[in-house]
């Protein structure tokens, strides 16, 4: 498990004031998945987050993905929404966005 801060402590470890780049998720299709440039301290490595199933390949190596249940993975959404102060209502009421919408096809 990520530390709860890791979304704001990556800019910090890796030194860039860069923002991620998304990508789909090619383990649990979350549409969100972070992709960190390469910088002089990743030597070229572009470094990649999931934040639902906890895939992570960056400097170290790759922290492989966890199979998930549907449950885990609305957890794993909330819990990620919370981060980022919002809430499943709170999408639905004033974006009109469902979770389903946050993973590809078929994944949620
Ligand atoms: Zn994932």
């Amino acid at each position: 498990m990520f530390p709860a801060s890791i979304t704001h402590s990556l800019p910090v470890l890796f030194q860039t004031t860069e923002s991620p780049a998304y990508q789909t998720c090619p383990y649990c299709g979350f549409r969100l998945m972070e992709v960190w440039p390469s910088t002089d301290i990743t030597s070229s490595s572009r470094v990649e987050h999931c934040p639902i199933c906890g895939y992570q390949h960056d400097i170290h190596g790759l922290i492989p993905a966890k199979p998930m249940t549907r449950a885990e993975k609305l957890f794993a959404f909330d819990r990620w929404l919370w981060r980022h102060s919002l809430d499943r209502r709170l999408l639905q009421s004033h974006y009109h966005v469902r979770p389903e919408q946050f993973f590809s096809k078929g994944a949620l």
